[in-house]
């Protein structure tokens, strides 16, 4: 088969990294990729949001089957558009991606259904949420409708917080770290206890159960700073023991795709539920339609089977009878990322010892934002680096990824010395 990729971050390198192990590949793409991805594919300078220069290239190409990295193109219908020109696709079509890019279906998918989750109202306006939020009282959680890439929720402890939350996200205007005004916020309860994710295949009927695993959202050590993509993850999550799984599966996952079915809108993909596990069990906080980034580092370096068959019976409906392995060992993900990064930070600089931190014993290195420039790799994003490792346990898999991350030399770049901290104590 010849395969496309499409995004350019660690998510895609470890696509990448596990697709081209298949005995199945005659020639990988990945457009637009980066520099660690073009060891693994031939990376192509396409806009992945012009959807005619995409399917115009698996034309010339001969794609056989294309698999989509990120949300956004699926929220914008990538998948559809190359269904209909005769590509096949993984990830979900437009209507079914609602699950991700808008917050107030899902809840009320949730509440139609019976699926555990947060109490929550919806509002187009900023009066009747501030009145919904002084008769609830805090600690309360306000989130801007649709995709805003990490910045549209604050977990709020004081009404007043709430108050400015609501105002923050329904106006506009270049101070608005949205971007642009909601147009329709959700207000939910607070929920208590320990996240988790949880990843399902799914086939528009049929769900399978990939694996478990925690990130680390915060920038710094301690679970302190502001909110990032996550700076790393670790798998499997312990917290989600073969029962809260099944849990999380009955209660939460088949109903899910159950319920898109019968609405028309089958939810092919990887199905990625962002979970607390509160003392009555796991509530549903979100849905995503895509691989996490970086879960998904962590979770192919755990795949035993062939990824290409299990995505593409996933796009066939044919899911129903499969099985996929699974290694025993744990793997974590470091993320190294530019000084500065949430926030502004510098672009173009120098990293070295990348060879020497690969030689590490079970250590795999994924690139996130890089370049290369005149045969040097340089710092092309605010995460730029997944330096991952497999161990018989969590502390291994730890001890190995800081020990890949010291050899690494890259003075503009910094992370966390933690990750996995939970996990490990
Ligand atoms: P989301 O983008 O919906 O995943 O929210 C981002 C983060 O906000 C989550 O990972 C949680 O840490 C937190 N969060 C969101 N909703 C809730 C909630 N209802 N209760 C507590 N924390 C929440």
């Amino acid at each position: 088969m010849n395969i496309l990729i499409l995004g350019s971050g660690g998510r895609e390198h470890a696509l990448a990294w596990k697709i081209a192990a298949s005995p199945l590949v005659d020639k990988l793409y990945c457009a637009p990729g980066n520099a660690g991805i073009a060891e693994e594919a031939t990376c192509v300078a396409l806009d992945i949001a012009d959807h005619k220069a995409v399917i115009a290239f698996c034309k010339e190409t001969k794609i056989d089957f294309v698999v989509v990295g990120p949300e956004g193109p699926l929220c914008a219908g990538i998948a559809d558009d190359l269904e209909a020109a005769g590509f096949k696709t993984f990830g979900p079509s437009k209507w079914a991606a609602r699950l991700e890019g808008s917050k107030g279906f899902t809840k009320d998918l949730c509440k139609a259904n019976n699926i555990p989750t947060a109490a929550y109202e919806r509002f187009k306006g900023a009066d009747a949420a501030k009145a919904y939020v002084r008769k609830k009282g805090a600690p309360i959680v306000v989130k801007a409708d649709g995709l805003a890439a990490g910045k549209g929720v604050v977990v709020a402890e004081t009404v007043a917080e709430a108050e400015a939350a609501i105002d923050m996200m329904f106006s506009g205007g270049k101070d608005n770290p949205l971007g642009e005004r909601a147009w329709e916020i959700v207000i939910e309860d607070c929920l208590v206890g320990e996240e988790a994710s949880f990843f399902a295949l799914c086939d528009g009927e049929t769900a399978i159960a990939l694996a478990s695993a925690q990130d680390h959202k915060r920038a710094f050590d301690g679970d302190k700073g502001p909110n990032t993509g996550g700076m790393g993850a670790y798998s499997p999550a312990p917290i989600m023991t073969a029962g809260m799984s099944k849990r999380a599966m009955d209660d939460i996952i088949v109903p899910t795709v159950r319920a898109m079915k019968a609405m028309g809108a089958p939810f092919k993909g990887v199905l990625f539920a962002g979970l607390m596990i509160t003392k009555d069990g796991p509530q549903l906080i979100e849905y995503n339609v895509r691989f996490g980034d970086p879960e998904c580092q962590v979770m192919m370096l755990r795949l035993m089977s062939d990824l290409v068959p299990a995505l593409v019976a996933a796009r066939d409906g044919q899911l129903k009878n499969f099985d996929l392995r699974w290694y025993g060992d744990a793997a974590l993900t470091v993320v190294m990322a530019a000084k500065g990064y949430p926030g502004d930070y510098k672009k173009g600089t120098v990293i070295e010892g990348l060879a020497e931190a690969a030689r590490v014993e079970g250590a795999q290195i994924f690139h996130a934002g890089t370049k290369n420039e005149n045969g040097k790799i340089v710092a092309n994003g605010g995460r730029v680096l997944n330096v991952c490792a497999l161990g018989k346990t969590v502390a291994e898999a730890q001890a190995r990824a800081y020990s890949a991350v010291d050899k690494i030399n890259w003075p503009d770049g910094f992370c966390r010395r933690d990750i996995g901290w939970r996990a490990v104590s």
